[in-house]
Parts: structure tokens; sequence; C-alpha cells
């Protein structure tokens, strides 16, 4: 039986789908209910020819995908793939490798040893530090967590790989309350319960403040980890890692930084300075399917004591075939068994960008991301709330009449999503709704800016004149 035809036509009908995306609406246009009838087909006794299951997938999904692979989407915090990445994806399910011992993959061993070395580098971090790739930054935080929970609880005498956390002594974590709600789920996985997490003060821009938490770990002794972040999902702010980090292992306590897309910074030399003091904590957390642009799901867990992490994941079973000191076992780092081959398209993004392309994709995203803020911002009827620091800005809308700027705010963000050029989504920020502009895909022009804005210009006017019409017309029939 050869596969090819089905392969072949499978990637022609992808590369259409990415071609067609600067041309159709960026949101969603089917409702759950379309979805439901078109893709709930009943589940047969005998299967149907291949072909038809792909071309029915492709045909049902339409309308149900966010273009969020193409340079107009500007939501959450979520890039597109770099055609080198999304090209090793497709290997990486086709060699389909179990990555999780070098006796699995030798090759995507190899290739995860490669990839610890050169990320490592451009992110300036210790080069002797362990890496994991893992499925997200969620997986990130849960991964150097457990290697801090192991290296501070063991400081203390206290085997909780062997004997728990029931009557260990109670680890506290302190952070901002800027914190990403994925550390408080790792808190929760990890058995430290969200109860752990202290907040700790930040200034007027919700960065860390030094006296704060100098004043949080004089307050009480014990196991301590102080999360700290490197550009927060709303402004991108970072916290001040010279200051803090110092103080915090003056304390003892260990310190994770959550840079899901922040940490990228470092590749470019015109923002690494927003990072100056971060390579002295213990661990970070980053995602490759975000700011590089990498096919989900692709998460970094780096963490500076290799035996730490080791000491937190590293398994023996009578069955695996362990290389000794040869290379390296990815499972003796991850927190999963059996793997996809995750290494892949990340040494193929890094290898097609080189040096100067990651940091153009950084600087062209963060002057993109500029660009949309202060001319969105500039609109009548807008008002700019976070310039930005990196790739993240934030602007709101003013109600015409001046009732109710947050619902406002979010009627047009429901406005702009439908009207399809470009997604935008919304957020609260220091006690009001606000929309976020968030630029992380490596496809977005300066075309894809002017589009955007003048999307959300015509949006804005015609949205403030109906709402200022139904006002007059309310108001001379009362
Ligand atoms: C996206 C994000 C996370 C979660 O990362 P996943 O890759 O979705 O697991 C954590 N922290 C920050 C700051 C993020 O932007």
């Amino acid at each position: 039986m050869t596969r090819e035809p089905l392969l072949l036509s499978t990637a022609r009908q992808a590369a259409e789908y990415l071609d067609g995306l600067d041309v159709r609406p960026v949101g969603a246009t089917a409702t759950p209910g379309e979805l439901r009838t078109r893709l709930g087909h009943p589940l047969t006794d005998l299967g149907i020819p291949d072909e038809q299951v792909i071309g029915d997938l492709i045909r049902d999904s339409t309308g149900g995908l966010l273009g969020s692979a193409g340079g107009r989407f500007y939501g959450w915090v979520i890039g597109g793939s770099l055609p080198a990445a999304l090209a090793a994806d497709w290997l990486v399910s086709t060699w389909d490798q179990n990555a999780a011992l070098y006796a699995c993959s030798p090759a995507e061993a190899i290739i995860e040893e490669i990839c610890r070395v050169w990320l490592v580098d451009l992110l300036g971090l210790p080069s002797t530090a362990a890496v994991a790739l893992v499925t997200g930054c969620q997986t990130a935080h849960t991964t150097c967590l457990a290697a801090a929970r192991h290296r501070q609880l063991s400081a203390l005498g206290w085997d909780v790989e062997v004997d728990g956390l029931a009557g260990a002594p109670r680890l506290r974590v302190l952070t901002t309350a800027q914190a990403h709600a994925s550390i408080t789920r790792s808190a929760r996985l990890l058995g430290l319960g969200s109860g752990c997490i202290r907040s700790v003060a930040g200034d007027d821009l919700g960065r860390m403040s030094p006296a704060a938490l100098g004043a949080a770990l004089a307050e009480q002794s014990g196991p301590t980890i102080v999360i700290l972040l490197a550009g927060d999902i709303n402004t991108g702010r970072y916290d001040p890692f010279e200051d803090l980090v110092p103080m915090a292992h003056d304390a003892g306590a260990w310190v994770h930084v959550d840079g899901a897309f922040g940490l990228w910074a470092a590749a470019s030399p015109t923002r690494r300075h927003q990072l100056a003091g971060v390579a002295a904590a213990d661990s970070w957390a980053t995602d490759a399917h975000k700011w590089l642009n990498v096919p989900y799901d692709s998460g970094i867990a780096i963490c500076a004591d290799p035996a730490a992490l080791t000491a937190a994941m590293g398994v023996r079973a009578s069955y695996l075939t362990h290389a000794g000191d040869q290379t390296r076992d990815q499972i003796d780092w991850n927190p999963e068994w059996s793997r996809r081959g995750r290494g892949v398209p990340i040494y193929a993004a890094l290898r097609s960008l080189g040096r100067t392309g990651i940091a153009d994709l950084v600087e062209r995203t963060c002057r993109a991301a500029t660009s949309l803020t202060r001319q969105l911002g500039a609109l009548p009827g807008a008002e700019l709330l976070a310039d930005p620091v990196v790739n993240q800005g934030l602007i709101r809308f003013l109600d015409p009449l001046e009732i109710d700027h947050d619902a406002w705010t979010d009627h047009v963000i429901g406005r702009i999503q439908a009207e399809g050029t470009a997604w935008f989504g919304g957020t609260n920020w220091n006690g009001m709704r606000a929309m976020r502009i968030s630029v992380c895909g490596w496809s977005t022009t300066d075309t894809d800016v002017e589009q955007a804005v003048a999307a959300v210009a015509r949006t804005v006017a015609s949205e403030s004149a109906i709402r200022r019409a139904a006002a007059t017309t309310s108001t001379s029939a009362s």
C-alpha cells in the first residue's frame, strides 16, 4: 500500500490553508451547533477511506479554526509556526519515535542535547543548566518547581521523593499578584496547595517591590520559593531581577522565573536589558510555541542545578534501557514517559532563523506591537493604557455616552472580532476592562498592522455612531 497520495494531498491542502489565511476571517465563524452537526458523523462499524476521513475533516472544521497562524492574530500570547518548524513537526509525526530514551530514538536524543546547548546560550542562561522539553510553560513550571521542592526540602533533611509532603516542613511561594494562573495550578499539582502562595506587593507597574520582598522574607523563615515574572501577559513588564534574585538567595530561597514568552527578549540586543540579573535564578520556564513560533506543544524547563532536576524526575525500571553516561535519556529530566520528539521542531526553528533571525523576530514583533498600540490608542474614542516594553500592549475604548467604559470596551472587542480582519482579546487590568495587543507571529508585516488599524478604526467609528444615534432616538422618544 502506498501512502504517498494521501500524504501529498494532505500536504497540499495544508499549504492551501496557510496561503488562504490572509483572505479569510481571522476569527471563527461557525457556531458550536454547526460544528457538532458537521463533525458529529456516526462512528461506523466499518471504517471509511483515508482520503474521505481527511477531506471531511478539512471541510467540517471550516469556520471553526482561528487564523492564529496568520499575520493579524493578536489574541492571548500565541505565535504561528515557522515553515521549517512546521515541516520538522511533520517529520516528528512521520518518524513516530518515542523520544523517552536514547535507545528508542538516538537521533532525537542527540537533537535534544544540542537544543539544550543552543537554548541556554540564546537565552543567556548558565551553560551547565539542565533542560527538559515539555508540553508547555505550565508543565515547565511544574517540572522546575518539583526540582525546587526537592532541593528546599532535602536541605532540611526531608526526602520528598520518598516520604511525600505529609509531615514535611511547609513550603511557601512568594510572588506578585501578576503571577500567571499556571503557577497556582503547579502548586496544586505538586501538593503544595494554592494556599502556599503569598502575594508580595508590586510597584505602580506591578513589578515586585524589593522592599516588599525583603519584608516577606524576613517575616517568616522556612523553605521558600520566590517566583519572578519575565513578561507579564498584560503589559509585558519584567520584575527587577538584579535587585530581587540576590535578596532571595541571601534568605536561602529558590528563585524560579516565569518567562513563557518574555525570556526570548534575551535573544535581542535591544531588548535584553529587561532581563538583567535573570541568569542568577535557579530555574526558568519558557515556551517555544509562543514567541519562537514552533507548533504546539512545546515548552521548555531549565534548571541551573541538574542534580535537583534528575532527583525530582529520574526513573528506573527493569525494561528501560538506559544509556548510562554516554548520552542523556530524556525520561530522567522530563515528567512524561512516552513522548514525541519535541526537540526536532525547536532544532529546525533555531537553525532556520539563526541568531540574527531570532533577534529580528523578537524586534519585529515588538515594533509591530508598539505601532499597533500607539495607533489604536490614538484613535478617537480610544485610550492607550500600556505602551509595550516588549510585544504586549493595552488600550481601552471610551463609551461615547460616558456610561460604562468596561461594557463598551468588551462590546467593541466583540465587534472587531466579528469584523474578521484582525483578532484581539480582552482582559482585566488595574480595575478596568482593556483590549490586549499581543504580537507573537513571525508572519506579521507592516501591511498587516495597517490593515488591522484601519479595520479597528472603522469598527470603532461605526459602533460609536450607532450608540450615539440610539441615545438620540431614545432621548427624543422619551
Ligand atoms: C502562556 C503563559 C503561561 C502558560 O504557558 P503554556 O505554554 O500555555 O502552558 C505561563 N505564564 C505566562 C506568563 C504565559 O504567558
